[in-house]
């Protein structure tokens, strides 16, 4: 484990700091601190840092899902022979975004910053942990290559203002709790620290049984009320919602099985509405029928709401 990560850790349950324990684990270094269990492991070089009293994940399981076997080479390569196929979806405005993380940070002397539920790499964030002079913390509940720390959002294991940025890309549907999960990127986010975050509006569920909530741009920003917006409108647009929309219209009375092989033939005739995106999703009309909503915002001091957030209601 770097020490620069070492730094930033703290108990996810008091805060207190983390010790390293002579075994290779972590613990609460606060005697009287009620997390359960009491010490962490280090898995491969990645903490494991949930306390299970207040989280619904298990540690154990995390590990094990992580150990779990390799497909084989061949079902490897069906999937991916099954996967080559057109996209439906396309965000238009992530990796310019990222882009103008990017400069913001780099104007300020870089950084360092969260990336939570990071998965397998969100669209266009290379723009962004790529760019020189910045350093991301990649988090997620899954021991995935690339997750520096496996952490649940609802109570991130961090000091209070220690990232200059965070990133909740396609997350905050997935959570049970958004706006606890907001209230961690902001604790842990330093004061003017950029916060980028984007959410699904016109999609139909997806991760299910872990998909609980879809945003309005009014919704978002409300969650997001402890920050002055830089930014704000649809990263996916109307087009790549009418396909979304019209491949679940046309998959629907298939049983699960056959629905698949339906939503690969849709996923070759229902490439092109994504491509007017670009056009149509900075439009009035198609902002209010967005596949999906992006807010760029900056850390305001503690008690201050912003002065846009009733006028933008
Ligand atoms: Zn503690």
């Amino acid at each position: 484990m770097p020490a620069e990560l070492a730094g930033l850790l703290a108990c996810p349950r008091c805060r207190a700091p983390l010790r390293l324990l002579d075994g290779g684990d972590l613990a609460c270094s606060a005697a009287a601190c009620p997390s359960v269990p009491r010490r962490w492991p280090i898995v491969r070089g990645v903490p494991v840092i949930l306390d299970e009293a207040s989280s619904p994940f298990r540690i154990a399981s995390r590990v094990a899902e992580s150990e779990a076997p390799k497909p084989s080479r061949w079902r490897r390569l069906a999937s991916a022979l099954f996967n080559a196929k057109p996209r439906i979806s396309r965000n238009v405005a992530a990796a310019r975004n990222f882009r103008r993380m990017a400069e913001m940070l780099a104007a300020g002397g870089g950084g360092v910053g969260l990336v939570a539920g990071c998965g397998a790499g969100g669209q266009g964030i290379r723009y962004l942990t790529g760019a020189p002079g910045l350093r991301a913390v990649n988090t997620d509940i899954r021991l995935l290559e690339g997750v520096h720390v496996v952490a649940d959002v609802h109570m991130l294991p961090f000091r209070d203002a220690v990232f200059d940025f965070a990133v909740a890309q396609a997350i905050l549907e997935h959570v049970t709790d958004p706006w606890k999960a907001v209230g961690e990127i902001r604790r842990v986010l330093k004061p003017g620290g950029l916060l980028y975050s984007e959410v699904p509006l016109l999609q139909p569920v997806h991760g299910a049984p872990a998909d609980f909530w879809r945003f309005t741009p009014y919704g978002h920003r409300l969650l997001w009320s402890g920050f002055a917006e830089l930014a704000g409108g649809a990263c996916c647009g109307p087009g790549m919602a009418f396909a979304l929309a019209a491949r679940g219209f046309l998959t629907s009375p298939f049983p699960r099985g056959i629905r698949r092989v339906a939503e690969y033939v849709c996923d070759w005739l229902l490439w092109w509405p994504k491509y007017l995106d670009g056009w149509l999703a900075g439009s009035p009309g198609g902002t209010e029928s967005a596949g999906a909503y992006y807010f760029l915002g900056r850390k305001l001091p503690d008690g201050d709401e912003g002065d846009d957030g009733e006028a933008s209601m």
